[in-house]
């Protein structure tokens, strides 16, 4: 599966908006991705998180991994197909008060071999925060990954990253954004159930 097959099936599911977006931070943007809406399809979730896994896989500086682990809510999904087709636990952190926690009983042992994925990376902030419960944990990330990278691939967590596809997705300071100097108004991604 390459990147424009990967991209195709975001298109094909209407997750990768294009047109003036108002984002949560307050950019605009002329692209949004909306992973949930490819990922409702529990066959096209297995499909890419199997591609994803095999990645991971073929990597030779990764090794053995004992469980795969997301932040919630994005996340879940994606570590629950990686497990599976990598044949290992998944589990998944929460947000309480601010920060990343280990719930549920969920439990990593001493030394054991994380893999961190999440759906869509911008920043790895998410992803950072996953790597810092695995190490309060005595386990270790030896990869990381997505399926879609928006970083544009410049993200480096000090470990092998991995992502179906990476996108440069521009973002611009309202007063800035030249889509609004043509004249257009952005929307809120979400805000209609489907876009024109
Ligand atoms: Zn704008």
């Amino acid at each position: 599966m390459n990147e424009n097959e990967v991209q195709k099936i975001f298109e094909m599911n209407n997750a990768l908006l294009n047109g003036h977006f108002l984002l949560t931070s307050g950019l605009h943007s002329p692209q949004y991705l909306q992973c949930a809406l490819v990922l409702q399809h529990p066959a096209t979730a297995e499909k890419l998180c199997a591609e994803l896994a095999e990645r991971i896989k073929k990597d030779k500086r990764i090794g053995e991994i004992d469980l795969v682990i997301a932040p919630a809510l994005g996340g879940v999904i994606v570590a629950h197909e990686v497990g599976r087709a990598l044949n290992v636990r998944a589990l998944f952190t929460e947000r309480q008060e601010g920060s990343m926690k280990l719930r549920r009983g969920f439990q990593i042992k001493p030394g054991e071999r994380a893999l961190v994925v999440e759906d869509v990376v911008t920043t790895g902030g998410s992803t950072g925060e996953v790597m810092e419960v695995v190490s309060q944990n005595e386990g270790v990330t030896v990869a990381v990954g997505s399926l879609i990278d928006r970083s544009g691939g410049t993200l480096d967590q000090g470990v092998p990253r991995h992502a179906l596809a990476v996108l440069t997705v521009p973002s611009y300071r309202p007063e800035e954004c030249p889509l609004c100097r043509a004249g257009s108004t952005p929307v809120k991604p979400g805000s209609r159930t489907r876009p024109d």
